[in-house]
């Protein structure tokens, strides 16, 4: 039975690229424009008797935007084959050349691309994949090698992104409700009274509702009350909450009521009117919140 890996193996020593020309011979304009591009002032390369920059050998037989053969090759076969194993994505890892001569205007360069290797699968920052080794034999009009260039590159399956961490979207803090909040950081349930009347309120708000006075300040809560009412969410969903998600309105000991999450129980064990107390939620590192669960019978 012939295994993936014995499919990829078989390609290690095949052609992967046929010899291809170069689509023109080495010329000084080409030489020109690459040594400007660089800003390489090198004398040798423009000099009376010019000499390509060595780094220049992949140019000379690149094949242009167009593609001018639709030979589907080795190299769509291998191509093809990686993306079975889920390989789909490539990376150049790295390229070794070797020079065997300098080359000079006149030359007419052409390069043949051969499998070296395909790694076993690897475990990479990027994913797993396959490293793919290649060595390209660049070559004169009389066959003598010119230079030799080892190629690498990573064939992986994209890793899946870690899952950012959703936080609960943040409640709208104004000047008005921010002593709340601050309170609930320090796990303090508080409840905001008018300075005048003494009347309980909330949500907070600036103006006392029964005597419009805008004096206030606030009296800490026992974190007891009763299930006044509750809903239970299916949808829709945000990635901050777990479903069914337990949202209820929770009549304080103190007489005002709060919208707040239940914990610690199921839907079906929820009664209006049962005891809860208070707990509270450390949902990140800027938001504390109370949520409120069934009285827990008393230890004895
Ligand atoms: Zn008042």
């Amino acid at each position: 039975m012939t295994t993936y890996d014995d499919r990829l193996a078989a390609f290690s020593g095949r052609v992967l690229v046929e010899r291809r020309p170069a689509p023109d011979p080495v010329n000084v304009p080409m030489i020109r424009q690459w040594v400007e591009a660089m800003g390489d002032a090198n004398p040798r390369y423009l000099g009376e008797q010019p000499v390509a920059p060595a780094s220049m050998m992949q140019a000379w037989t690149m094949r242009g935007y167009a593609p001018t053969d639709a030979s589907a090759g080795a190299f769509e076969e291998l191509v093809a084959l990686l993306e079975e194993g889920g390989y789909t994505s490539v990376v150049a890892t790295d390229s070794e050349l070797d020079f065997h001569r300098e080359v000079v205007p006149g030359d007419h360069l052409s390069v043949e691309e051969v499998v070296e290797s395909i790694s076993a699968e690897k475990r990479t920052g990027l994913g797993a994949g396959r490293f793919v080794s290649t060595l390209k034999t660049y070559r004169d009009s009389a066959d003598e090698v010119v230079a030799t260039q080892r190629w690498r590159t990573l064939r992986f399956r994209p890793a899946e992104p870690a899952p950012e961490a959703v936080l609960r979207p943040r409640p709208a803090i104004n000047l008005d409700n921010e002593f709340w909040f601050t309170a609930a950081r320090e796990e303090r349930l508080v409840v905001q009274r008018c300075a005048d009347c003494k009347a309980l309120r909330h949500p907070p708000g600036p103006c006392c509702p029964d005597c419009t006075s805008f004096a206030w300040d606030t009296v800490e809560a026992s974190g007891r009350g009763t299930l006044y009412s509750y809903v239970v969410a299916h949808h829709p969903r945000h990635p901050a909450f777990d479903y069914p998600l337990l949202i209820a309105v929770v009549e304080l000991d103190e007489g005002t009521r709060l919208i707040t999450n239940l914990t610690g129980a199921t839907a079906d064990e929820l009664t209006v009117g049962m005891a809860l107390e208070v707990e509270w939620l450390r949902a990140d590192a800027d938001l504390t919140l109370p949520v409120f669960r069934p009285v827990r019978p008393r230890e004895h």
